[in-house]
């Protein structure tokens, strides 16, 4: 026999085996399923360490070689682990914020502005809520400009304890009557779940910023409102981490949620943080939640924000978010990022005439 058939001979019993292989795992597959529905009817736990470890050692001790303990080990784990995967509810596999369990985009309601349909949303304000007229001037330029929905920041998640904290309860107030006297929508950040109650009363978005993206109990709160709520990426989130925060929201019952990419830290200096503009399609992709980029904390400064907001959009963006303060040199917090309202309206011009953004006033309504 040539070296040539000898090889193929061999192969073709690997082949072999390879079948019996699967065949052997399919029917252990289907053992293991019938013993998560005996476990499910009894109301015990699936995971079982005890019989996981009597097996191995049955198994170790019958070990004919050539494969050492270790290795025998570690690949009837992996089974183990899959057989345990399979014994899982589909809601645990699959998240509720996966396109997997929704193919259809999420819309999200907020007033007359709908997010999330395929036109893009712009959500502008001050970094901090400061004086009634400041917001007032704020909110005036975007109903000129066709924008309806306003951010502003009354609880400010301030990295020193001796920064300006905010206005509280009074910064939200001041938005509501902004926002009603030029017909917009407030959305405001909220750090204490015990707030919720009380926000709900001024605001019709609740903002979850960065710093508090794995607060699980304030998503949890987030999660039993009647808002819509705008989630941030923590700094240091992975785009995974993002969706199970997501997702802790939407378990509670509350699936109107904006996700909002606003950069992550990484060793660049020449930018606040660095935008990941990768992560707008992969969450675009994995999620039906609409997908928000902020250009003003991604890059933390002017210069670029066109460009940037131009490739947000492209990537798949639902909209921006962008600071705009009418004095930003005395601005109380993020004073070298946030625009004045000259640069707002021809920021607000560029996207238009580029046509990536339409008037929101020019929209046609069904
Ligand atoms: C903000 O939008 O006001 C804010 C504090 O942003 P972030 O949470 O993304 O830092
Ligand atoms: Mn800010």
């Amino acid at each position: 026999m040539s070296m040539s058939e000898e090889l193929n001979k061999l192969r073709a019993q690997i082949d072999e085996v390879n079948g019996e292989l699967l065949t052997l795992l399919s029917r252990r597959a289907e053992l293991t399923k019938q013993i998560g529905d005996v476990k499910v009817a009894q109301g015990v736990n699936r995971f079982d360490p005890v019989r996981e470890r009597d097996m191995l050692d049955m198994i170790v001790a019958s070990n004919p070689g050539p494969f050492d303990n270790d290795t025998i080990r570690h690949l009837f784990k992996q089974i183990f682990k899959a057989s345990l995967d399979l014994q899982q509810q589909d809601h645990q596999k699959v998240l509720l914020v996966s396109r997997k369990r929704q193919p259809e985009d999420t819309v999200v309601a907020i007033g007359d502005t709908v997010v999330g349909a395929g036109e893009k949303t712009i959500v502008a304000g001050p970094c901090s809520v400061e004086t009634e007229e400041q917001v007032m001037k704020v909110a005036q330029s975007l109903s000129e400009q066709g924008v309806s929905l306003l951010r502003g920041g009354a609880f400010k998640p301030r990295t020193s304890p001796y920064d300006f904290q905010g206005l509280g309860e009074t910064g939200l107030a001041i938005l509501r009557r902004a926002a009603d006297a030029y017909g917009l929508k407030v959305i405001s950040e909220i750090v204490n779940p015990s707030d919720m109650e009380m926000a709900a009363r001024y605001v019709d978005v609740v903002q979850i910023g960065a710093r508090n993206m794995q607060n699980f109990e304030l998503l949890k709160a987030a999660g039993d409102l009647n808002l819509p709520v705008f989630l941030k990426r923590g700094m240091s989130a992975t785009v995974e981490e993002f969706l199970f925060a997501a997702e802790y929201i939407v378990s509670r019952g509350n699936s109107q949620v904006i996700l909002c990419e606003r950069g992550i830290r990484t060793y660049e200096k020449w930018t606040r943080n660095t935008l990941d503009i990768s992560a707008v399609p992969l969450l675009k992709q994995e999620s039906h939640l609409p997908v928000f980029v902020d250009i003003t904390h991604s890059i933390g400064r002017r210069d670029i924000q066109i460009p940037i907001a131009k490739a947000a959009l492209a990537a798949g963006a639902d909209g921006l978010m962008l600071e705009v303060h009418p004095d930003p040199a005395v601005a109380l917090s993020d004073a070298n990022q946030q625009i004045d309202i000259p640069q707002f309206e021809s920021f607000m011009d560029q996207m238009y005439s580029s046509g990536l953004v339409q008037r929101e006033d020019k929209l046609v309504r069904s």
